[in-house]
């Protein structure tokens, strides 16, 4: 199989698959404990916090790790909702993911949550944030890199900007930008930044949230000391040691160069093959290297996805989080795309594995699907309508 789902969540790196072994031999044990193995384990948690630090630019202290990215932006949403006060409201980009989203309801209330609207082109209109924060002042910002349906960059350092002058707390999740681009950050204005472990090669069900020096101190979970007081439980050592282990991996072998040129190319391709049937969501904008949205022609993606997977390609049809949930994406509702376009759509993303000659099989596999449909159509006689 073919995998290009990378953004659903990635393989396992190798190097991140060994640590992980050995870190159940040499570190399993409870790091809160007073003897030498639990004092190793300390030192391994210590050591893998300040290497994500340095890798994340950020200090030492800023770490914490958590079970993944919807924790952390849970975590977070829930701290700012609580600093508040009853009256404050927090704008977030109307291509967040769910975890911002319903957290962001959930904690605030949907009154509450003031959503930034996101031109066609899938980038956050700044503007449109510039004029609000003339009339008015939220409590909290929160506002993703790049986004896990389109791979749109968002002018996320432009808003951190625009908060710090207002001093507005700002918070971003990178969840998709982080370890597949530059991973630094700067802090000032900054609240919080949402990493998760498994989409750059680490173990599901890890993460990080990085905080920002006033936000120091907030508490994710209760009823323990771990984590430099923020967040009770017994720390899963092996997972964050190989978490660490996969990042330092994508930050050797920095990608863009030719993984990007073998993305455009296969879009290039697509769209000089069916011209005028063919749209990809976001093209014009800055995006990850590894995304692409991509309308195809005439049949729903559940039908492309499926003859894809039985010719040996891994697709989506948009985040993962939203297969099997009824209704068009939001993301792309939000950018404008009719409904018809979006049942048409489907998520390719590739990874550190795949190859150029990867997006060139993807292409003809997807000539195939489309003879096979239109022939499963013709076959199908007048008036019969195919759905799965
Ligand atoms: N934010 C974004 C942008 C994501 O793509 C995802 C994963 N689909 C999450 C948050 C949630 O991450 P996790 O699986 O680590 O909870």
């Amino acid at each position: 199989m073919t995998y290009f789902d990378w953004n659903a969540t990635a393989p396992l790196h190798g190097a991140a698959r060994k640590r992980f072994l050995e870190a159940f031999a040499d570190a399993w044990s409870n790091p809160s404990t007073p003897y030498r193995r639990g004092v190793q384990s300390r030192l391994a948690l210590d050591e893998a916090r300040s290497e994500l630090a340095v890798l994340a630019g950020v200090e030492t202290e800023a770490v914490i790790f958590t079970s993944g990215a919807t924790e952390a932006n849970n975590g977070m949403l829930r701290e700012g909702a609580r600093r508040s006060g009853a009256q404050g409201e927090i704008w977030i980009s109307a291509v967040e993911h769910p975890s911002v989203k319903e957290a962001a309801s959930f904690f605030w209330g949907s009154d509450r949550v003031r959503s930034l609207p996101v031109g066609a082109t899938g980038v956050l209109d700044l503007n449109r944030l510039e004029e609000w924060l003339r009339k008015g002042r939220p409590a909290m910002v929160s506002v993703m890199a790049a986004n896990n349906e389109t791979g749109v960059l968002q002018p996320w350092r432009e808003v951190q900007q625009l908060c710090r002058e207002g001093g507005i707390p700002f918070h971003c999740d990178a969840v998709q930008w982080f370890g597949k681009e530059d991973g630094q950050v700067c802090w000032e204005g900054l609240a919080g930044v949402t990493l998760s472990g498994h989409k750059f090669g680490g173990p599901k069900g890890v993460g990080a949230l990085l905080v920002g020096p006033e936000w120091r101190g907030l508490t994710l979970q209760a009823g323990g000391a771990q984590e430099l007081g923020s967040r009770a439980g017994t720390e899963n050592i092996p997972a964050v040691l190989a978490m660490v282990a996969a990042l330092k991996a994508c930050f050797k072998d920095p990608p863009g160069g030719y993984r990007r040129a073998a993305r455009d190319s296969f879009e290039q391709a697509l769209l000089e093959r069916w011209p005028d049937e063919v749209m990809i969501h976001g093209h014009a904008s800055e995006r990850l290297w590894n995304t692409s949205s991509v309308c195809l022609p005439e049949f729903r993606s559940e039908r492309w996805i499926l003859q894809l997977d039985r010719l040996g390609f891994e697709v989506s049809s948009g985040s993962a989080c939203s297969t099997g949930k009824a209704g068009p994406s939001a993301v792309l509702r939000a950018m404008g795309v009719t409904d018809d376009a979006i049942r048409r759509t489907i998520r390719v993303s590739s990874g550190w594995e795949t190859e150029p000659a990867d997006w060139e099989s993807l292409l003809d596999a997807l000539v195939t699907v489309r003879e096979r449909l239109s022939g499963e159509s013709s076959s199908a006689g007048p008036g019969t309508v195919i759905e799965i």
